[in-house]
C-alpha cells in the first residue's frame, strides 16, 4: 500500500524545475527557504506588480495597431480598370476548413462582363461565425482576388449580419476604376490582365541581343 505523500511534499508544491530535477535524481527537491511567513511571501507578489508597467489598451479610444500579415476581414479585389478579379471558381470555398465559404458562378456575357474571364463570382457569402481566419482561402485563390486586410471589428449581436454578401466584401473603386459590368478595359483577351511586359530593367526582363 502506497505511503500518504505529506502535504507540501508532492508534485502539487514544487515548481516545474524541482519536480523535473527530482524526477531525474529519483529524489526529493529541497525545499526553498525565505525568511519571510508563507502570507508574507504571496503579498509581495501582489506588490512587486504595482511597480510594473501598465499594459492596458485603450480600445477603442485609442485603435489597435496589427502586425502588418494579420489575418483580418476578407477582401474581394478589383482589376485597374474596376472589373472583379473573382472568377467564381469555388476553390476558396473548397479550401475552406470550416466552411465558410459559399460561390455561385455566373457566365460573363459581352453584354454583362463582370471580370475579364468566361465566369465571376455572382455570389460569393463568407460566413464569420464559421470562419477561422486560417487564410488556406487565400493561398488557393488563382487570381488573388480573395486577400485579408486587417480589420479585425467584426463583432456582432446578430447572426445573419456575420454573413458578409459579396457586396460587404468587394474591394471600394478607386479612381480611374468604373463599376462592372463594362468591356474590358486593359485589352481584347483576359490575358491582357494576367500576361504584362516585365518592366525595362527589371529582373523579369528576358536578356536579349543587345542587352548581352
Ligand atoms: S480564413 Fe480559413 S476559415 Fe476563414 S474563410 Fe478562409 S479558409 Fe475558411
Ligand atoms: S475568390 Fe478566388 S478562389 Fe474564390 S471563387 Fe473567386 S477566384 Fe476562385
Amino acid at each position: 500500500m502506497t505511503e500518504p505523500t505529506p502535504a507540501g511534499a508532492g508534485a502539487a508544491g514544487r515548481t516545474g524545475g524541482e519536480v523535473e530535477r527530482a524526477g531525474r535524481d529519483g529524489g526529493a527537491a529541497p525545499a526553498r527557504r525565505s525568511l519571510l511567513p508563507a502570507p508574507g511571501q504571496g503579498f509581495g507578489v501582489t506588490f512587486a506588480q504595482m511597480f510594473r508597467k501598465v499594459t492596458t489598451e485603450q480600445y477603442p479610444e485609442v485603435p489597435k495597431v496589427t502586425k502588418p500579415r494579420y489575418h483580418g476581414r476578407h477582401v474581394l479585389n478589383r482589376h485597374p480598370d474596376g472589373l472583379e478579379k473573382c472568377v467564381g471558381c469555388e476553390l476558396c470555398a473548397w479550401a475552406c476548413p470550416a466552411d465558410a465559404i459559399y460561390v455561385e458562378g455566373g457566365d460573363n456575357t459581352e453584354d454583362a462582363r463582370y471580370s475579364p474571364g468566361e465566369r465571376y463570382g455572382a455570389v460569393y457569402q463568407i460566413n464569420y461565425l464559421r470562419c477561422i481566419f486560417c487564410g488556406l482561402c487565400i493561398e488557393a485563390c488563382p487570381t488573388r482576388s480573395l486577400t485579408m486586410s486587417n480589420d479585425f471589428e467584426l463583432a456582432d449581436d446578430d447572426r445573419q449580419s456575420l454573413i458578409y454578401t459579396k457586396e460587404q466584401l468587394m474591394a471600394p473603386l478607386l479612381p480611374g476604376m468604373e463599376a462592372p459590368p463594362h468591356a474590358m478595359r486593359l485589352g481584347d483577351d483576359e490575358k491582357a490582365y494576367y500576361v504584362r511586359e516585365p518592366e525595362a530593367g527589371s529582373a523579369a526582363e528576358p536578356v536579349t541581343a543587345e542587352r548581352a
